[in-house]
């Protein structure tokens, strides 16, 4: 059963009620919500609900439908965010597990951590005890494989992941995982469930071969009900009467999984298909079907693996399968994890809207109000712990950063249908203290809004951003033709304003996230015109804040500013040296310089090369010959 609690419970009162629940036989369990704080009560026992409500403290009681109560939607309805080491599954993010079937030698398994982590992976797999089909296969290396899969994480600064097949090997394996992997063989090995949720350490629940999820569930509540609640579900193909791929990827099972349970679920393509040329594809339709992340398997030389060559990938062909996720991620509104950025002070902190202390947290400024684009932007950027500050104007944020109000301020530089956000570039360039250190990218995907219980018949207003109006004109022609449409400051602000009169005539254009948080409804979803509509965000900050961001990812990229002499091909002799080098030019705009009529100052932005060395002379060329030149950020891109 769920026990809610009061709001302003004491906390007397909250240790009577759990000493209660436990006396009569319960495993409880504190659940803090966004809105309510529950207890979940689960054991073998019954009890008259009545007796529980009663206590002081005590709000209501709802029992939980579903046989499995701890792993349950009902139990929890915000995502569980599972923690490996820095590593973070769940939520918004996209985690991309990689690594060889089984650990064969040092320099396989060095050579694959390298080449994976390059590549964008977060964390190591490796079997060290193989649960083969013959007894005469390779069965691993055992706890001298885990050994090396601890050494290759620690060399590249991984968590790492392995299968455990005996209960007798959990203490044991203990010491060298992050992460727990529980073979879909083993899925219903309940004493080694029983014994690897004791450990209260993370777990990667494989599917069984023919488990429903029901019964998969089942195993999570197991782990939990034993004493861990970092449980990642891990759907790997399921045996089916067909036989052109070795199992059956069940995607369909992720969304089902994702409404039952606030457990994270991720996807195994390689063990799903067994081919190589498979992999890939079903990567992606794993991550477009919602799940939090793939493992997957790789090998530096697949011919000679010694279990799983055939469906191991080539480090070439994962790096590539990264960007490709990549890619997808903003589409299905997430981000692709990456080993964290945040500085370790901020790892402490709690968030503003927990109320908590935030004395050491990062704070991030972003323009505009609660909900908006710009906070999505900023939200994926950094680690749940970091405050936002919402700014008034963009010259607001960029104050905030250079006086130190906020660490770092996340705002947006171009959208793919209307353009350069010019005012951002301008202010770049009168703020010379600041620096690019990151990129963000987010789908902006608007939502009609309106307060709950709203027909569409009943709508009379629409207000909006005027480019929220403009970006959803075909839908509003088509089914609100009559409807007013008002231009409002801000999306976001639009949802704030509409909640705040409580009036069904009224209805907003903005992003879903501002539904959610002024507490109204979407009654229509993606109502853009043209669904390829992402912004592009730079994440600014102060040159002393800057080294330790840019330290966790290898930059690809680079934006200049510079102005030329006022003759003949001045501008052309700069672009001229930007192809010397070799280098790409992704972007370019011109800008009038104030104070200095008809003079301009040119932004660009360029793909870093592979030698580093070539952008260091482009830099120093530009030094003698442009008038000005600034280096305004060397940064990672989001693609
Ligand atoms: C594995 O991940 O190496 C493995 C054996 O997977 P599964 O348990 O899904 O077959
Ligand atoms: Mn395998």
């Amino acid at each position: 059963m769920i026990v809610i609690l009061k709001q302003g419970i004491t906390p007397q009162e909250k240790d009577k009620v759990r000493s209660f629940l436990s006396e009569n036989g319960f495993i409880v369990k504190e659940i803090v919500g966004q809105q309510d704080t529950v207890f979940g009560a689960v054991g073998k026992v019954s009890i008259d609900p009545r007796t529980v409500e009663l206590l002081p403290g005590v709000s209501s009681v709802v029992p939980i439908s579903k046989p499995y109560k701890l792993a349950s939607r009902e139990m929890k309805k915000e995502d569980t965010i599972v923690q490996v080491g820095k590593v973070k599954i769940g939520g918004n993010r996209v985690a991309v597990i990689a690594g060889p079937c089984a650990v064969e030698n040092y320099d396989q398994v060095m050579s694959i951590a390298e080449s994976i982590r390059e590549a964008g992976a977060v964390m190591l797999r490796g079997g060290a005890f193989k649960p083969r089909t013959s007894p005469y296969a390779f069965q691993g290396l055992g706890e001298e494989g885990l050994k090396l899969l601890r050494k290759a994480g620690d060399a590249f600064d991984m968590p790492i992941t392995s299968e455990v097949v005996s209960p007798r090997d959990v203490q044991m394996m203990a010491g060298y995982v992050d992460m727990f992997q529980i073979g879909a063989r083993n899925m219903q090995n309940f004493e080694l469930l029983k014994e690897v949720g004791k450990t209260g350490m993370p777990v990667l629940l494989k599917r069984g071969l023919s488990a429903t999820i029901e019964e998969w569930l089942m195993a999570a509540e197991y782990l939990m009900a034993s004493g861990t609640d970092q449980v990642v579900l891990c759907e790997r193909g399921i045996r089916t009467f067909e036989k052109a791929t070795r199992n059956t990827l069940d995607c369909s099972a992720i969304p089902v999984v994702q409404k039952l349970t606030h457990l994270p679920v991720i996807g195994d393509p390689s063990h799903a298909t067994g081919i190589r040329d498979m992999v890939a594809p079903m990567s992606l339709a794993i991550v477009a079907s919602g799940a939090s992340g793939v493992i997957v398997e790789v090998h530096n030389c697949p011919e000679k693996a010694l279990s799983d060559g055939p469906q191991s990938l080539y480090p070439s062909q994962f790096s590539k399968l990264v960007r490709d996720i990549q890619a997808l991620c903003p589409v299905v509104g997430k981000s692709l994890e990456k080993i964290p950025r945040v500085l370790p002070e901020s790892m402490k902190a709690r968030s503003e809207e927990t109320g908590k202390a935030a004395t050491d947290s990062i704070v991030v400024a972003f323009q505009g109000v609660r909900g908006a684009f710009s906070e999505l932007a900023a939200r994926r950027s950094f680690d749940e712990s970091a405050q936002m500050l919402a700014c008034h104007s963009f010259s607001d944020a960029f104050d905030a950063v250079s006086s130190g109000k906020a660490k770092y301020a996340v705002l947006p530089v171009e959208n793919t249908l209307g353009g350069t956000v010019y005012d951002n570039l301008d202010l770049l360039a009168i703020h010379p203290e600041l620096t690019v250190v990151g990129e963000q990218q987010v789908r902006v995907m608007h939502n009609l809004i309106v307060v709950p219980g709203t027909r569409m018949e009943d709508i009379r207003k629409v207000y909006s951003h005027p480019q929220g109006l403009q970006q959803c004109r075909a839908f509003l022609d088509r089914e609100l033709p009559d409807a007013e449409r008002v231009p409002f400051f801000d999306t976001a602000g639009a949802v704030e304003y509409i909640a705040g009169l409580g009036d069904k005539s009224v209805a907003a254009i903005a992003g879903s996230p501002a539904a959610h948080y002024y507490g109204m409804e979407v009654l229509r979803q993606g109502i853009e015109t043209d669904a390829s509509n992402y912004t592009r965000f730079y994440i600014l900050a102060r040159e002393e804040n800057a080294a330790v961001f840019r330290s966790q990812a290898k930059p690809d990229k680079a934006a200049l500013s510079f102005s030329v002499s006022d003759e003949p091909g001045a501008l052309m002799d700069i672009l001229k040296m930007i192809a010397d080098e070799g280098i790409n030019m992704t972007k370019l705009e011109s800008r009038p310089i104030p104070g200095k009529p008809w003079e301009y100052l040119f932004f660009v932005e360029l793909q870093l090369p592979e030698d580093i060395a070539r952008f260091d002379e482009l830099a120093s060329r530009l030094k003698e010959k442009a008038v000005s030149s600034r280096i305004l950020g060397v940064y990672t891109s989001v693609i």
